[in-house]
């Protein structure tokens, strides 16, 4: 079987955030708007007051610390009590799971409205869950996919621009993975397998990135929307998201993963620790050298990390590579999606060579 899952509805353009009143109205009159307080504070009179102009009473919800059970239990007794009738996330990954939550147990419409484009969750029916204290605890899945994703162009391009250089990560990433999962025949998010349309997609998620990369980060460096900036942050919102999904993941994730039980490593976005994860993953399937040192030389153009010295971590002991790879390599870990038999042995040297290219890859550019 194949399969795949869409959002309802996709929608990107510059200052759809003004009119958010009238994308959501076909949604509910009484929305849940979940922000961090960082957006509650630059954004959140402003959406209140365009909802109210079309007849919206929106319910504030500020989003604290962690998508944590009790944080998760807080959202649904106020969503609940408050009687909304759907749920908005206004923000980062984080904003954006908390607000599936609210799907998950109440089943009201979800609307998705990022305001970074630092990786690819908003499309999909992911949940990412924590302890309290913010330790990795688990996936959770909705039913279906988001109802809808309003990306408002003109907001990305005034966010720092090293989460669009994030995202960037998370969506080459796609591709290299879901080129194994097919080699595999590993199934994908659906429990299925690849259809043609998500590999395609994949596929043109890097070429969008490869082509577009460097002028979408000069627009972002000016705070201005540009073609070439609308491209990348449709690779990193939706045809990541919609590739990742129907496609599945593998050494890349399984690597980055392993990074959260070190402490150097901490404090990263997702999509940095992806990238590392995936020149790994280039070392561990062979990858011709020359490919490998075009894309290090397009990372570096980027300023994307593509080892673990990138991220704090230069001299890693043989205990910390242990560490990562063993975590990498437990049981039912997606890195065994890959097509190739993969040890916690070979993501240590994987590991090692990355960084070992890496530096030399550097000396020889600086002289
Ligand atoms: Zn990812």
């Amino acid at each position: 079987m194949k399969a795949m899952g869409f959002p309802s509805i996709y929608k990107q353009s510059s200052g759809l955030m003004d009119e958010l009143g009238d994308h959501l109205k076909q949604f509910g009159k009484r929305p849940l708007l979940v922000m961090d307080e960082f957006i509650n504070g630059v954004y959140g009179e402003k959406l209140i007051r365009s909802l109210k102009e079309n007849g919206i009473e929106a319910v504030d919800f500020i989003f604290k610390g962690e998508v944590s059970n009790s944080e998760i239990e807080r959202i649904i007794s106020t969503s609940k009590d408050k009687a909304c009738d759907c749920v908005v996330g206004v923000g980062g990954g984080k904003v954006q799971d908390v607000s599936k939550s609210v799907k998950l147990n109440t089943d009201i419409p979800l609307i998705i409205v990022p305001t970074v484009a630092s990786n690819d969750a908003a499309t999909s029916r992911l949940i990412i869950t924590y302890s309290e204290d913010g330790e990795f605890v688990g996936p959770k899945f909705l039913s279906t996919n988001p109802d809808a994703v309003l990306v408002d162009s003109s907001i990305i391009a005034k966010a720092p621009v090293r989460f669009l250089v994030a995202g960037i990560g998370d969506a080459l990433a796609t591709y290299y993975e879901a080129n194994q999962c097919i080699l595999s025949g590993a199934n994908n998010f659906f429990g299925g397998k690849s259809t043609e349309a998500a590999y395609a997609l994949a596929n043109l998620a890097r070429d969008l990135i490869v082509n577009n990369a460097q002028n979408a980060i000069e627009s972002v460096n000016k705070m201005e929307v540009s073609e070439a900036l609308e491209k990348v942050i449709e690779a990193n919102v939706l045809l990541s998201g919609l590739g990742f999904e129907g496609c599945g993941v593998a050494a890349a994730h399984a690597i980055s993963q392993g990074f959260t039980l070190i402490k150097e490593l901490n404090g990263y976005l997702h999509g940095e620790e992806v990238a590392v994860g995936l020149v790994s993953q280039w070392f561990l399937e062979n990858k011709d050298q020359k490919m490998i040192e075009e894309m290090l030389a397009f990372f570096d153009a980027i300023e994307l990390p593509f080892c673990l010295a990138d991220l704090g971590l230069s001299d890693p002991t043989q205990e910390e590579l242990q560490t990562i790879a063993n975590y990498a390599c437990r049981d039912n870990s997606r890195i065994y999606n890959m097509s190739i038999e993969v040890t916690p042995q070979k993501v240590i040297k994987a590991l090692s060579d990355a960084n070992q290219i890496a530096s030399s890859y550097r000396n020889r550019r600086n002289h």
